[in-house]
């Protein structure tokens, strides 16, 4: 019997477990007893969808012995067990879910961290054993397998001996050192209070033979050791629990643990509801973008239990695209077992499940943002996006829904501020949500129009993100206040005498403005004078629907049709520059052209638009510089 090498990444977690200095191993028990009860759940499962397999469900159980002598902690159960071949794949490789998270962390962080962060699953084994065996015979299979190890060196897979399904798993227990007393875990009390610190909530009974003193029959004050076997963990599922009674640390690593998570939620949303149909729901707030979150594959959904059986690992339907980030579970007593995964889609107690999880998630995030407003910006600048997504997805169909928890930085709070709180307090003449576009806050604060907003004492909102804009087309209104593109041509800061005085000025020079149209050959569809510039010379504002930063990130879409924003050149008309033009209008016309020109180009760069004639326009200025 040949000895096999394990796949190079899982030597190396091998060989991190065997070399250890992590002082919390007995999360070993955990794992194992975790394994086991994923087993017997997918047996179960086996047996509600193929007729062939039928399942005594009280039968069902975990067992833990413990031979002192060898040295042996020894796990069994009665799941679906492995074949050969998962033996083989399962066993000497890392599970592929957590390796690619696992990769990651292994170039930056201790091994302390990783084991703690990722619980890595059976390979813990070797933190406490010298040699582990496992021995499992699937409902698949008429031959049973032995897979056996003492460490990097190899692995072993025989045929063996086993006639019940399930698996065995032996642990040898590594002979004690200085630092670690590995002989404490071959004490039954101390495996009684590992596995309920850790497993309690396991659905199934872990099984142990307990030794009691009995009074020897017909003596007074004899006594003799009686064996009996108990089920050590209360078997109440966590979400079944009472709320008040569930620690935070037993929320956070049920899901750290359940969900693969090496970090704790931020958020965790229990909910119990009675009613026409019943539920317990346990959801949590990842505190960080799951790291799949954008990859083809990833599947948003929650687990759904029938009274405490688990029916369906990703239920889609439970959970609205933007709270796809939302892990957890739904266990409903209603349900039937044997439900299918296209009935579920029509099942009406589903939807009203459905429903009311989303409501729950609303009302939490609502709450948090009035009452842990740090908690709920971390949450925003995680999560932001995706709640910006879903109010312009689908035409804006949920956009109600999600606009009070919408938020944008603020030009006079310095920090996120909701669209309530803008306009809460909108000063008394002001009717619109001022806010201006671009690559960052930092940018768009060099756009010359945003001066002129800020300088009458208005607050502005920055949007920053790509989407940050199609989210306002798609609200269009804010309790009753529109919002308004301080770079759009109809911002509207100046009183009626000040509009008609800039009416006529620019009548005055309609001449002129047509000639530099032609210069620029209509690249602009109008250019006049403005006050809303301060210290700058020109800017381009945009007329209609699409705006300036639109029609970028529109053309910056692979694919897309081209577009082109309705542009205005529009020119300070306090500005020295402006006698200059006259000047040149009156006696020298072509100089005037290259001056719109540059003027133009001057203007699509503060915009960060490119320029079609860098050469041209560069010529141009040196032509100016050589002149004076
Ligand atoms: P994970 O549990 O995160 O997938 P593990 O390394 O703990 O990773 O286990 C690897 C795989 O081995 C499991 O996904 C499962 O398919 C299989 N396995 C482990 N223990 C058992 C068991 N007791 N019965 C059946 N399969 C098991």
């Amino acid at each position: 019997m040949g000895t096999k090498q394990f796949k190079a990444e899982s030597k190396r977690l091998l060989d991190l477990m065997i070399h250890s200095i992590y002082t919390n191993k007995e999360i070993f028990l955990r794992e194992l007893i975790s394994n086991a009860s994923d087993a017997l759940d997918k047996l179960h499962y086996r047996s509600l969808t193929d007729k062939n397999i039928s399942v005594d469900l009280s039968k069902l159980e975990i067992k833990i012995e413990i031979d002192k002598e060898n040295r042996e902690i020894i796990i069994k159960d009665n799941g679906c067990g492995m074949t050969e071949k998962e033996l083989e794949t399962n066993l000497g490789t890392i599970a592929k879910s957590g390796s690619l998270a696992f990769k990651e962390a292994n170039e930056k962080k201790e091994d302390i961290d990783i084991i703690g962060q990722f619980g890595v699953g059976f390979y813990s084994a070797f933190m406490v054993s010298d040699k582990v065996t496992v021995e499992s015979k699937s409902i698949d299979s008429e031959q049973a397998y032995k897979w056996e190890s003492s460490g990097a060196e190899g692995y072993t897979v025989e045929p063996c001996d086993k006639k019940d399904v399930g698996t065995t798993i032996t642990l040898h227990i590594k002979e004690d050192s200085e630092e670690e007393k590995y002989s404490e875990y071959l004490e039954d009390y101390e495996i009684q209070e590992l596995i309920k610190k850790y497993s309690d909530y396991i659905r199934y009974p872990i099984k142990m033979d307990v030794t009691h003193k009995q009074k020897k029959e017909g003596t007074e004050n004899e006594y003799e050791d009686v064996v009996e076997t108990e089920t050590i963990n209360s078997m109440i599922p966590i979400w079944k629990r009472e709320k008040s009674k569930v620690k935070k640390e037993e929320y956070n690593s049920f899901y750290t643990e359940k969900f693969n998570d090496f970090l704790p939620p931020l958020k965790v949303i229990h909910s119990s509801v009675e009613g026409q149909f019943s539920y317990n729901a346990l959801l949590y707030i990842p505190s960080h973008l799951p790291y799949d979150y954008y990859a083809q594959d990833y599947e948003k959904g929650l687990q759904l239990y029938s009274n405490g059986v688990l029916i369906m690992n990703k239920c889609s339907d439970l959970l609205p695209d933007y709270f796809g980030f939302i892990k957890g579970l739904v266990d409903s007593p209603d349900l039937s077992l044997n439900i299918s995964r296209e009935m579920l889609q029509h099942d009406r107690q589903l939807k009203v499940i459905a429903k009311n999880i989303e409501n729950k998630i609303k009302s939490e995030l609502q709450n948090m943002l009035k009452n842990d407003r740090e908690t709920y910006e971390k949450f925003f600048n995680t999560f932001g996006t995706q709640l910006k997504y879903g109010t312009y997805n689908n035409y804006g169909m949920d956009k109600d829904k999600l606009k009070d928890l919408l938020m944008f930085y603020s030009s006079t709070e310095k920090k996120l501020v909701t669209l309530g709180e803008y306009v809460s307090r909108m000063k008394e003449n002001q009717n619109t949500i001022y806010y201006a576009c671009g690559e960052s806050i930092d940018k768009i604060d060099l756009l010359p129009q945003v001066d002129a907003v800020k300088d009458k004492g208005y607050e502005m909102l920055y949007l920053s993100a790509s989407v940050d804009e199609f989210v306002i087309q798609v609200l269009q209104e804010y309790e009753g206040k529109k919002f308004a593109n301080v770079c759009a041509d109809n911002i509207d800061l100046e009183t009626s005498e000040e509009k008609e005085e800039l009416k006529k000025v620019n009548e005055k020079s309609k001449d002129m403005f047509d000639l530099m149209k032609e210069a620029i050959s209509g690249e602009v569809d109008a250019i006049r004078y403005t006050h809303k510039l301060k210290n700058h010379p020109v800017c381009l504002t945009s007329e209609g629907a699409l705006s300036i930063k639109m029609e970028k990130v529109i053309n910056a879409m692979p694919n897309e049709e081209k577009v082109k924003a309705q542009t205005i050149l529009e020119i300070n008309e306090n500005h020295p520059i402006v006698e200059k033009l006259k000047d040149l209008y009156k006696n020298n016309k072509e100089e005037l052209k290259e001056y719109t020109k540059i003027l133009y180009a001057q203007a699509r760069l503060i915009e960060g638009l490119p320029i079609e004639n860098p050469t041209e326009i560069s010529n141009l200025v040196c032509k100016m510089i050589a002149k004076n």
